[in-house]
C-alpha cells in the first residue's frame, strides 16, 4: 500500500473515494464538509437525508457512504470525528475508529484509491500532531484488501509538515 501526503483541496483531487469529516447530523457543515457538499452538489445531501431517515444520526467514530455527486470520485464516505474536549472522553479511540471504519467501507466497496482530510483537526479542535500520529498508526496496521493508495490531503502547511516529519522519523 502506497501512502502519499499532499497539500491542497480534497475536492479537487481525483480518487475512487473521498472521506469527509462530517458531523453526526449528516446535514453538512463548515470546513471540509461544506467544501465537499458545495463541490459535489445536492445529490450528496439527498442521500445523506435518506440514510438519516433509515438509521438516524451517524455516531462519532462511525461512517456512511454516499454518491460523490459532481466530485472527481465515485463515492464519499462521511465519518464523524470526535470533538476534542480535553482528551479524557475517548477522543483518541473515536478518531482511530473513523479511519478504521472508512478504510473498511472503502475496501468493501472495492476502491483502490482513497483520500482523507485531517479529521477533527479543524472546528473540532483535535491536536494536529496527535491526530496525525493516530491516523498513521491505524493505516500502518490496517491490512488492505483492494485498497492500493491512501492520500492524506492537508489543507494547511502545518498539517503537511507534521505528516512529513512523522514519516521521516
Ligand atoms: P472537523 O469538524 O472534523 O474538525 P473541519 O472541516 O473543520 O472538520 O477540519 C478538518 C480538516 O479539514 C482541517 O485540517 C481543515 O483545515 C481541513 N480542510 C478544510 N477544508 C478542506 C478542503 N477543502 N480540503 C481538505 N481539507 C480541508
Amino acid at each position: 500500500m502506497e501512502l502519499i501526503i499532499v497539500k491542497g483541496d480534497i475536492t479537487k483531487i481525483p480518487v475512487d473515494i473521498i472521506v469527509n469529516a462530517a458531523n453526526s447530523s449528516l446535514l453538512g457543515g463548515g470546513g471540509v464538509d461544506g467544501a465537499i457538499h458545495r463541490a459535489g452538489g445536492p445529490a450528496i445531501l439527498a442521500e445523506c437525508l435518506e440514510i438519516r431517515a433509515r438509521q438516524g444520526e451517524c455516531k462519532t467514530g462511525d461512517a456512511v457512504i454516499t454518491t460523490a455527486g459532481r466530485l472527481p470520485a465515485n463515492k464519499v464516505i462521511h465519518t464523524v470525528g470526535p470533538v476534542w474536549i480535553g482528551g479524557q472522553n475517548e477522543e483518541e479511540e473515536k478518531l482511530k475508529n473513523c479511519y478504521k471504519k472508512s478504510l473498511q467501507i472503502a475496501d468493501d466497496y472495492g476502491a483502490k484509491v482513497i483520500s482523507f482530510p485531517c479529521i477533527s483537526t479543524g472546528i473540532y479542535r483535535f491536536p494536529k500532531r496527535l491526530a496525525a500520529e493516530l491516523s498513521l498508526e491505524v493505516i500502518k496496521s490496517y491490512k488492505c484488501r483492494i485498497l492500493e493508495k491512501i492520500i492524506f490531503v492537508c489543507f494547511d502547511e502545518e498539517s503537511y509538515d507534521i505528516y512529513h516529519n512523522l514519516l521521516d522519523s
